[in-house]
C-alpha cells in the first residue's frame, strides 16, 4: 500500500467514526492501556535505571503487600511517583473529556489506574481497577493524596496513617484482589443504556472488559473498537479500527487539539 492509499484509508476511517459519533445521543467510552501508551506510561523507564530494580509481581501483589508493604512504597518513591506526575493525557483522553463536556459521553469506563482521564477533565469515570494516584488507610480508610504520601515517605517507609498508624495502601486492585462489584454493576448499567460504546486501546480479553461491549451490543447499541491488535469482539463490532487512537479518534470528534 502506498502512502496516498493509507492516507485515504485513514480519512475513510475517521469519516465512518464521525458519522457513528454524530448519530449517537448517549456514548460510553471504554478505555484500556492503549489510550495511555500515547502518554508515555508504557514506555516510562525513569532516568536512573531504578525501574528495573522492582519486580511487578511483588509491587502489584496483595500477598506481597501484606508481607512487606515497604516494597511497594519504595517502588512508589523511586519510580511511580515521578512517572505519575510526568504522565500527561493524550489527545484521545482530551477528546473524550471534550465529548463529555458537550453532554455526548455519559460515562468513561476504564481499566487504567493512571488517573489520566481525570487530568484530561473527564468527570464521570468508572475505574474498574482503581487509581494509583489515590491512597487510603487499610485500617480506618482515611484517604490520602499523592503529595501527602510523598511527604510522609520523606520521613518513613512504609507510609503509616496519621490518624490510626495503620498501613496506607494504593487505591488499586492488586493481583489477588477482587474487582469492585459496585463499579462493575454501574459499568454494566451504563453499557446497557448507551447507544454507542467506543472501545479505545483494550484487547478485550479479561473479564469484565470482554463482557461490557457485548452487553452494550445485545442491548441495541452500536459498537466501535479502536485497538492496534485484533480483539475477540471485532466480529460483532459495527466499526473496527486498527490505527493508533491518536490518529483517528480526536479528529473524528472534532477535538481542536488534534489539528
Ligand atoms: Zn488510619
Amino acid at each position: 500500500m502506498n502512502s496516498a492509499d493509507s492516507a485515504k484509508n485513514v480519512e475513510q476511517v475517521i469519516a465512518s467514526l464521525k458519522s457513528l459519533v454524530d448519530e449517537a445521543d448517549r456514548i460510553v467510552v471504554f478505555t484500556g492501556a492503549g489510550i495511555s501508551t500515547e502518554s508515555g506510561i508504557a514506555t516510562y523507564r525513569g532516568t536512573d535505571g531504578l525501574w528495573i530494580k522492582y519486580d511487578w509481581e511483588k509491587y502489584a501483589s496483595i500477598d506481597y503487600f501484606r508481607k512487606d508493604p515497604s516494597y511497594y512504597w519504595s517502588f512508589f518513591r523511586d519510580v511511580r511517583h515521578d512517572m505519575m506526575v510526568e504522565a500527561q493525557p493524550s489527545a484521545s483522553h482530551k477528546a473524550v473529556a471534550e465529548l463529555e463536556r458537550q453532554g455526548r459521553v455519559s460515562t468513561v469506563i476504564t481499566q487504567n489506574i493512571d488517573g489520566l482521564h481525570q487530568k484530561a477533565g473527564s468527570e464521570h469515570i468508572l475505574e474498574l481497577h482503581g487509581n494509583t494516584t489515590r491512597f487510603y488507610c487499610c485500617d480506618c480508610r482515611a484517604p490520602y493524596g499523592m503529595d501527602e504520601v510523598k511527604k510522609i515517605l520523606d520521613e518513613e517507609c512504609p507510609v503509616h496513617c496519621k490518624k490510626c498508624n495503620g498501613i496506607v495502601r494504593p487505591d488499586v486492585v492488586l493481583y489477588g484482589e477482587m474487582l469492585p462489584v459496585n463499579v462493575i454493576d454501574e459499568a454494566q448499567r451504563e453499557a446497557k443504556i448507551c447507544d454507542l460504546l467506543i472501545v479505545i486501546g483494550s484487547s478485550l480479553v479479561v473479564y469484565p472488559a470482554a463482557n461490557l461491549p457485548y452487553e452494550a451490543k445485545l442491548s441495541g447499541a452500536k459498537l466501535v473498537i479502536i485497538n492496534i491488535d485484533p480483539t475477540p469482539l471485532d466480529s460483532v463490532a459495527d466499526l473496527v479500527i486498527h490505527n493508533p487512537a491518536g490518529e483517528v479518534f480526536p479528529q473524528a470528534v472534532g477535538y481542536e487539539g488534534s489539528k
